[in-house]
């Protein structure tokens, strides 16, 4: 695997192999890796000739410092994974390879930074599409891999490449969980023990509403599936039916999603489900 950590380096080295007509993979991710990233490059190598991953703990879409500080980055752990699951290049840039001080960004995100993520994470899709549209621009992808875990960012990042008419494919792949169903994310190994039994209560209250989708009245199974979160540890910021295309409030049953974000102790967790 090639691996590069400047934008120069990256850019000369795509240059030269561009004239070959390769399908360009790629797949974002904050490091810290695991199945599920290692999924969007699986679902890269399928599509693509040649598969990028890149690696860079974004700055600009964290919206509580303590978060950013302590966000994992088992850099060399990452690098063996990416070459045992055959990615061909890594980008891992530093912050001041990607960012200039005083740096500027004007796009606006629309209603999804109002709801769900956008309401209790404000300022975080701004950052999301300043460091998407930065990579997309650089690595001109003919794809570029994420996964549903990550539902509303999917979203708003298909907006992003629509306003700015990128000519790239986006795919969303699906969630990929721990056995006992907690989805995989880099922040799990924050749960201790009992944090992680908790934090399980996430994936049952989305199949117990996906198991109950259409038998009772909407209100009324968000407000049962609320209950399993009766719990000290457990603080639900939201649990939300909505529509799998806008996020909207939804009014029939057809193409509907639930979404969750809780934090369990001081980690925070989120997750969805297609409905029915
Ligand atoms: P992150 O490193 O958390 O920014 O995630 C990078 C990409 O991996 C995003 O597209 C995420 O949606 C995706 N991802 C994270 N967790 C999972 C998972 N459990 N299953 C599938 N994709 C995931």
């Amino acid at each position: 695997m090639k691996s590069f950590n400047t934008k120069e380096k990256l850019v000369a080295y795509l240059n030269s192999v561009r004239g070959k007509n390769l399908k360009i993979g790629l797949v974002p991710t904050m490091g810290a890796l695991h199945e599920g990233h290692l999924s969007l490059i699986a679902a890269s190598k399928e599509k693509c000739d040649l598969t990028i991953a890149s690696i860079f703990v974004n700055p600009t879409q964290f919206n509580k410092a303590d978060d950013l500080l302590k966000y994992p980055k088992p850099i060399e752990r990452d690098k063996q994974l990416l070459e045992k699951a055959g990615c061909d290049i890594l980008f891992n840039p530093e912050v001041s390879e990607m960012y200039h001080d005083n740096e500027r960004w004007n796009y606006k995100v629309g209603n999804l930074n109002t709801i769900l993520e956008g309401k209790f994470r404000p300022g975080h899709y701004e950052g999301v599409t300043q460091i998407v549209y930065k990579l997309f621009t650089l690595v001109e992808p003919d794809f570029a891999f994420f996964g549903q875990k990550d539902y509303q960012q999917f979203l708003v990042i298909s907006e992003l490449t629509k306003h700015f008419k990128l000519p790239i494919q986006l795919q969303a792949c699906p969630i990929i969980r721990e056995k006992d169903g907690l989805a995989m994310s880099s922040r799990n190994v924050r749960l201790n023990q009992l944090e992680h039994e908790k934090s399980l209560q996430l994936y049952q209250s989305l199949k117990f509403i996906k198991a109950n989708y259409g038998k009772l009245p909407k209100e009324g199974l968000l407000n049962q599936a609320k209950g399993f979160y009766n719990d000290d540890l457990l603080d639900l910021e939201y649990l939300e039916i909505a529509d799998q295309h806008t996020l909207s409030p939804i009014n029939d049953q057809k193409n509907a999603i639930v979404l969750v974000a809780c934090s369990v102790g001081s980690t925070r967790l989120i997750d969805n489900m297609m409905l029915p």
